[in-house]
């Protein structure tokens, strides 16, 4: 009965997937285990079946993902992939700002040799990192791109691949 569905987008057990997390690793079953791990950054999923869904167990965050056939989804959101307009908002926010500053700076020249002829560039890289800081974040939010976890695999990848 539980087997005659049997889509071709179904997350199947004793599948090959990539890790939602880390997406360098591939997950597979724990023995004995209702649970799958990745190879890679040994985090744990629990597997819900029912709503093809992976989530995380050995997180603090509600950390959830579906399998859409393809890859991993946000399960905690139906929304579409951000598209290439917000990307360009994006890079716009990050461009905009901070060329302002610099074209004030450039018809607005600071007097050379004064005391605070450093100002503009400093200025110019505060805005830059921090429109950057700001467009980073919305993404990692986004798409629930656990950053620390990442880089924690990655740690762990280089100093104990060889
Ligand atoms: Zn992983």
């Amino acid at each position: 009965m539980s087997n005659s569905k049997d889509l071709a987008n179904d997350f199947k057990s004793g599948g090959v997937y990539s890790c939602p997390v880390c997406r360098q690793g591939q997950i597979s079953e724990m023995p004995l285990m209702e649970a799958v791990a990745c190879n890679f950054c040994r985090h744990i999923f629990t597997v819900d079946s029912r709503q093809q869904s992976l989530k995380m167990a050995d997180s603090s965050q509600p950390l959830s993902w579906r399998w859409n056939g393809r890859r991993w989804q946000n399960a905690t959101r139906n929304d579409a992939e951000l598209g290439w307009g917000v990307g360009l908002a994006a890079i716009a926010l990050v461009i905009l700002p901070t060329s302002l500053i610099a074209l004030s700076a450039y018809i607005f020249p600071p007097i050379p040799g004064s005391s605070l002829s450093w100002v503009p560039l400093f200025w110019m890289g505060l805005t830059f990192l921090s429109h950057l800081a700001f467009v980073v974040s919305v993404v990692v939010e986004y798409y629930q791109f656990p950053v620390f976890a990442y880089l924690q695999a990655m740690r762990r990848r280089l100093f104990h691949s060889s």
